[in-house]
């Protein structure tokens, strides 16, 4: 099995120095399971490409070594060449050090997003391939598929139940090599070790800071551990205590005050909500709806006709659906309320129409550049009245537990309140919209409130009730 990473960073060689592996050098690995190989097809200072060659020995994954067992009833013909937990073994061997994020040559590269680039020639994904563009969109990668096709004697060719798989994005190395150590097993759904309770504590110590708030989360979890109950559960029950849409991860530690019992999210959401029944809004989206929290308050307004949500990852979507019971909904309620799986950063017309808009914490999942395709997309082409758009305040972060620069890693960056107020002013500007700025959570002294909401109408039109 092949996995080739590739960079177009300037003096893109300088990958090797994150890799720890020389790029002019081919270098040879001895795994308990088989051997690894890395070379670099291409290493010029433009463009430069690690690949990482796991050959797996069948009689060796056999025999096992240190107490670990292999099965062989999971040696499967597929084996060699399919990625699998196999290929995260050799990560975490061969790459450990970068998995780490250290790099003591280069420390600003390896805490850098840099723009990469991941090819897997074969990667399993039984019938439905739309699990790998859920794994891996809401980390924030642009998913390439192509399903493999059987060569079939003479016949038309046959559907694999494989994919070659192309991930690219502006990401830290350490993150890459983490997302895909945990993910390739979830994708292969088939670990060729025994799953213990030491599992757990992987899956959660290389899961930090991303899966916790992961929409497919539950569903990584039950294949990483290979649905094993009570492990899962026991996974699941502490990734929600780190959860920000449960109640922790965004509230400071002092929680004696009554506002800070309330979940921030509930905070945020009833903010909105107040923010949308202040206007004549009879039609609204939500942006980036997630697992349908918001759309849920929106469905006991009667002011609101017709609700749209609107996301990217069709697993978030589908849990949007089972919240909702959408399956046993009427026909004129399913009329009302609508589930769309598209992109906030590509026009669609589906979005037009809506008086109102709310944007709950997703403006932050956006690189910058993504960013204002969104602006274009949202404000300049759909234009609803009224759009209601909330952020983390960055600032705030300094009032964890432990402190960190962004709340999530899934964040590409979060504002201080003078940098959202400055965006604000300029997206109105730009696109004839007037806004308000307004805290949302309990307001700290010198830090501000926990996140920040923006409520922008446009110019000219009367949005009061
Ligand atoms: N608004 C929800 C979810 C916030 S999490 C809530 O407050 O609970 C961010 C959501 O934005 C995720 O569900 C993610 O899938 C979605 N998202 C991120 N980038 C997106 C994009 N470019 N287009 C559509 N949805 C996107």
């Amino acid at each position: 099995m092949l996995l080739t990473i590739s960079t177009t960073m300037p003096s893109a060689r300088d990958l090797g120095f994150l890799l720890h592996k020389h790029p002019d050098r081919y270098q040879r690995f001895s795994l308990a399971f088989g051997e690894g190989h890395v070379f670099y097809p291409e290493a010029s200072d433009d463009r430069c490409s690690a690949a990482l060659l796991v050959d797996v020995d069948p009689i060796r994954l056999t025999r096992g070594r240190r107490g670990t067992v292999y099965t062989q009833q999971h040696y499967v013909s597929d084996r060699p060449y399919v990625a699998s937990s196999f290929l995260s073994v050799a990560i975490a061997q061969i790459y450990g050090t970068a998995l780490g994020g250290r790099c003591d040559s280069h420390p600003e590269l390896a805490a850098q997003r840099l723009p990469l680039e991941v090819q897997l020639p074969v990667v399993p994904c039984g019938t439905e391939d739309e699990i790998i563009g859920d794994l891996f969109e809401p980390l924030g990668y642009d998913v390439e598929l192509k399903r493999l096709e059987l060569a079939s004697a003479g016949a038309t060719p046959e559907a694999s139940r494989y994919c070659s798989l192309a991930l690219t994005a502006e990401v830290r190395l350490a993150d890459l090599l983490t997302h895909l150590y945990v993910l390739l097993p979830v994708l292969d759904d088939d670990k060729h070790y025994w799953v213990g309770a030491d599992e757990v504590d992987k899956l959660l110590r290389r899961g930090a800071g991303w899966l916790e708030t992961h929409p497919a989360r539950d569903a990584i979890t039950r294949r990483y551990l290979r649905r094993r109950r009570p492990l899962v559960l026991d996974a699941l029950a502490k990734l929600a205590e780190a959860d920000e849409s449960g109640t922790t991860v965004d509230e400071p530690v002092e929680r004696n005050q009554d506002e800070r019992y309330r979940s921030l999210h509930q905070q945020r959401l009833g903010a909105v909500l107040a923010a949308l029944r202040g206007t004549a809004a009879r039609s609204v989206l939500d942006l980036g709806c997630g697992e349908g929290r918001l759309l849920e308050l929106l469905r006991a307004e009667p002011q609101f006709e017709r609700i749209t949500g609107v996301d990217a990852s069709s697993r978030v979507l589908s849990r949007a659906a089972r919240r909702l019971r959408l399956d046993t909904a009427t026909t004129v309620e399913r009329e009302r309320l609508q589930l769309l799986h598209g992109a906030l950063t590509y026009r669609d017309d589906r979005l037009s129409g809506h008086d109102a808009a709310a944007v709950v914490e997703v403006v932050e999942h956006l690189d910058q550049e993504r960013l204002s395709a969104f602006s274009e997309v949202i404000f300049g082409h759909t234009r609803p009245t009224t759009i209601v758009l909330t952020t983390p305040n960055r600032e705030y972060n300094a009032l964890f537990d432990e402190p960190r620069e962004l709340r999530h890693r899934d964040h590409r960056f979060e504002w201080t309140r003078t940098e959202f107020r400055g965006w604000v002013e300029t997206i109105s500007a730009r696109y004839g919209y007037s806004a308000t700025v307004l805290p949302v959570g309990p307001e700290h002294p010198e830090h501000g409130p926990p996140s920040q909401m923006a409520v922008f109408n446009l110019a000219g039109k009367e949005t009061a009730a």
